[in-house]
């Protein structure tokens, strides 16, 4: 059986970027008739916080990215503690004591020297007295995976055979200083453990992907299978790092798009499928295909993702936003034709309260200098019309053309501007009987 999962480490809201691997793992999963694992790399215990677990719980709520086991590093480690015992035991985890400055020095002279900043492995012919001499000294080890020299291959989901040569990567430290573990080794150990089939994270991963196959055939594992996805850019191709903070999925939901919108943007981004708006899950999951995906840049526009859920708040049903409606103080009897007027006429759910400001009388109206006499007559006339019906505003501005001579917009547009204090907006006839005041 498929089995994937989404591995977020706990340390901030998740955002565009994250949502990226958590919908493509989700979709593959669900597409497979498989399985879909959260597992929060929570290792790091000075950096990870109890509230940004609950948020990447509420986010994925939000978005409808159920998972099907709930798993946390920071649980599992006693399994870790076995898996180091038995990498140390085969000789493929050796101790090393060199601080971050000695370690950033050497790689500067290495550059100096027109080297490849490697890890040169000068742990390694340290004896037992040496080692003696520097836990004397104070000095606690980091632990190293003692990588093969050699070249890692593996045939990538969407990049197609890949292959990185390891003689020129830097022994991986899997255990710090501290005693904590970094992710490169709990993660070999989960996948293998909650019998993960396929990972598909970022193209940042690479180099990791290399280490952690090696790690995979230590501890005796079967390797997943992998798919690294490119990294998303914005509309000028510049990368999104520095604007991922203001594009988290909480701030992103806080504008009132709505998660079909989102995820049927993010679900075809990047890929060689048209990206349509979509009502349902069940759409995503079908068309879904990751080997349409490539490895350029993703552009993330926020024009396209507007367009998008414009498109779907045009659809949205009555029962969605009830309770929205009632919090923005839409009366319940017009809630529902309220709706029906405004929906297509707005960008996003936050508009909802200025619609229903209006609706309530609490704009100023707009009116200019020029179209004073005619709006005083129009509202005149309005309000001499009272009970407002569906027929009202085509009685009242057919007879106030007949009266004046305007027509077209300026028959039309002042009414507009002093009963909604803006220029466009819905139907008038549609929205008058709404009106309260
Ligand atoms: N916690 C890792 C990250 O967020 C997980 C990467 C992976 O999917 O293996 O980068």
């Amino acid at each position: 059986m498929t089995v994937t999962r989404f591995a977020p480490s706990p340390t901030g809201r998740l955002h565009v970027g994250n949502l990226r691997p958590a919908l493509l793992n989700w979709l593959y999963a669900r597409k497979q008739g498989g399985a879909f694992i959260l597992r929060i790399d929570d290792t790091d215990a000075e950096r990870s916080r109890e509230e940004y677990v609950e948020a990447i719980k509420r986010d994925l709520d939000w978005l409808g990215l159920g998972w099907d086991r709930f798993e946390r590093q920071s649980e599992r480690m006693d399994r870790y503690n076995a898996a180091a015992d038995a990498l140390r035991a085969d000789g493929r985890l050796y101790p090393a004591y060199e601080t971050a400055t000695e370690l950033d020095l050497r790689r500067k002279y290495q550059r100096q020297a027109g080297r490849p900043p490697v890890y040169d492995r000068a742990a390694l012919k340290l004896t037992d007295a040496d080692r003696a001499e520097l836990e004397a000294q104070g000095r606690r080890p980091h632990w190293r995976f003692k990588l093969d020299q050699q070249r890692v291959t593996w045939v990538d989901g969407i990049r197609g055979e890949t292959t990185v040569d390891c003689a020129s990567v830097s022994d991986p430290v899997l255990i710090r200083e501290d005693g904590g573990y970094l992710y490169t080794l709990c993660s070999v150990c989960d996948d293998i453990d909650f019998n993960v089939t396929d990972v598909i994270r970022g193209e940042d991963h690479v180099t990791n992907t290399a280490t952690q196959i090696q790690i995979f055939d230590a501890m005796s594992g079967a390797p997943t299978g992998f798919a690294h996805h490119s990294l998303l850019v914005d509309a000028d191709g510049a990368g999104l790092s520095k604007r991922l903070g203001s594009l988290t999925l909480e701030s992103i939901r806080e504008a009132g798009v709505e998660p079909l919108a989102l995820l049927s943007y993010m679900a075809r981004l990047g890929s060689s499928d048209p990206i349509e708006p979509r009502t349902t899950h069940a759409e995503l999951i079908e068309g879904f295909d990751l080997s349409r995906f490539g490895r350029a840049p993703a552009r993330f526009s926020d024009d396209e993702l507007t367009l998008l859920n414009t498109k779907a708040l045009h659809v949205k049903p009555y029962g969605d936003v009830a309770d929205r409606l009632r919090v923005a103080g839409v009366p319940d009897e017009d809630a529902e034709a309220f709706w029906l007027v405004i929906r297509e006429n707005i960008t996003a759910l936050d508009e909802i309260a200025v619609w229903a400001t209006i609706l309530n009388g609490g704009i100023d109206p707009v009116i200019d200098a020029e179209d004073a006499d005619y709006v005083e007559r129009a509202m005149a006339a309005l309000e001499a019309a009272k009970p407002w019906t569906g027929e009202t505003w085509k009685a009242v501005t057919g007879a106030l053309k007949a009266e004046t001579g305007r027509k077209g917009k300026g028959l039309f547009m002042p009414l507009r501007k002093a009963l909604t204090g803006r220029s466009n907006g819905p139907d008038m006839a549609t929205l008058l009987p709404l009106l309260r005041r």
